[in-house]
């Protein structure tokens, strides 16, 4: 009998494991708490060894080619006026737009077409139970159903709640900043670029183009005030008008669009755990180590699901001590990525949101002055030199992955 993951979340973690479990002989269920797959968000790149992940997948030119297009990262004035650029990277691991950009929602797209044959995906639903029983775990859905599986993977994001039936209250480090990720129409002075305009007051805007017809719009804002991702979209919606009434640049024309836009609103948090498992269960993605909106979390996730399941299907026999250590193994490899990409400082979110006018000509001096060196070292910051080396080179495990064909 093939092995069985029960894996709850659909978006990028959740189907990227089903895809590699799958290919080495498992059974995969996935359960999502969302109706259908969640469309949402905007550009996510694929970075280093998570590009070879895809491309191991079968699936890298596929994403090539569902890419957004985008030619770089430009900071605009009020007027529009571009105040430093950094084009595309053309390598796997420079540029703040890495080469292989895409919209969230496409990626998970892309991911869900190639494994909706071979695993049972079960929408609108989501698990209220967990039960232990040494060599398996019993799931009991929200509906009633009961689903036994040798493994449970949570890849339900930053604020995963099956995390806390396992866990218990996981203490979040809240980044202390909101982020509106809207689709909205696109209008004929939008262009290939990446448009970043910092308004004062702690509060930076983009434009982002997608492969849609539409533009992808971001709010940023940095703020003490806690809990706003809780509140529901009326009152997020109110929020973002009050906060960015007065921003300047194209805010209007977002503010304008709001009622109708697609919107993903989420509070910037960290997840840092000592430990991803407990037992069968064990955390993928976001849910075990969110490391923040900074162009890590999506390699992280697909890097992620490759080890994970490298590590199980080498877990021959399925003792259950065997499976302890290989879980033990894939957070042993996935740690110092982890802690690297967490690596975020403060400082480093204040100085790209400043508060006053002051402190924005001095980010606009620094950009201005940045950007001729930096286009020359190809990378907009010095993180990428330190990555550490599962980020360029993947392990590899004996059994082979098998493509999956699109259903
Ligand atoms: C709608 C959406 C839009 C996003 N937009 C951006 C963006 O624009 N930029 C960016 O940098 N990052 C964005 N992200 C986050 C980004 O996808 C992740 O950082 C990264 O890809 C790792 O993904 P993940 O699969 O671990 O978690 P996530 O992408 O957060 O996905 C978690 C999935 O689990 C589902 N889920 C949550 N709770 C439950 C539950 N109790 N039971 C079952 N399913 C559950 C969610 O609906 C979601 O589909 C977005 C995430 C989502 C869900």
């Amino acid at each position: 009998m093939p092995r069985h993951a029960l894996i709850s979340g659909a978006s990028i973690a959740g189907p990227a494991l089903a895809h590699q479990l799958h290919a080495r002989g498992w059974r995969t269920t996935v359960v999502e708490r969302a109706p259908r797959l969640r469309d949402e968000g905007q550009n996510i790149d694929v970075r280093g060894s998570a590009r070879e992940v895809l491309r191991r997948m079968g699936l890298e030119t596929e994403a090539l080619a569902a890419g957004t297009g985008e030619v770089g990262l430009r900071f605009v004035d009020g007027a529009g006026a571009v105040v430093a650029e950094f084009p595309a990277g053309t390598g796997g691991t420079d540029g703040a737009t890495a080469e292989m950009e895409i919209l969230r929602g496409e990626l998970s797209r892309i991911l869900y077409e190639h494994t909706r044959a071979s695993t049972d995906y079960r929408f609108d639903q989501q698990i209220r139970e967990l039960t232990e029983h040494g060599d398996h775990v019993t799931a009991t859905l929200h509906d009633g159903e009961q689903i036994e599986a040798d493994v449970v993977v949570v890849a339900e994001g930053t604020r995963s709640r099956t995390r806390g039936l396992v866990f218990g209250e996981v203490g979040l480090d809240e980044l202390g900043m909101f982020v509106a990720h809207l689709t909205i129409p696109r209008t004929a002075d939008d262009d290939q670029w990446w448009r970043w305009y910092g308004a004062s007051g702690s509060r930076s805007v983009g434009l982002r183009p997608d492969n849609r017809g539409t533009t992808r719009a971001m709010l940023n804002h940095l703020t003490d005030v806690r809990g706003l991702e809780t509140l529901d979209r009326a009152d997020q919606v109110t929020i973002l008008r009050r906060t960015f009434a007065d921003a300047g640049w194209q805010t209007r024309r977002i503010l304008d669009a709001l009622d109708d836009a697609p919107m993903y609103f989420d509070a910037i948090a960290q997840a840092r755990l000592t430990r991803w498992n407990h037992g069968r269960v064990v955390l993928l993605g976001d849910a075990a180590w969110s490391a923040g909106p900074f162009g890590t979390g999506t390699s992280l996730a697909l890097v992620g699901a490759y080890v994970l399941a490298g590590e199980l299907a080498g877990a021959d026999g399925d003792a259950t001590a065997k499976t302890a250590a290989a879980l033990a193994r894939y957070e042993e490899r996935m740690r110092p990525y982890v802690d690297w990409a967490q690596d975020v400082r403060p400082s480093a979110i204040r100085a790209m949101n400043p508060r006053s006018a002051a402190g924005l000509a001095v980010q606009r001096t620094a950009l201005r002055a940045a950007a001729p060196i930096m286009s020359k070292l190809g990378r907009i910051t010095g993180r990428a030199s330190r990555m550490p080396s599962i980020m360029t080179e993947l392990p590899h495990y004996p059994a082979p992955l098998r493509p999956v064909a699109p259903a």
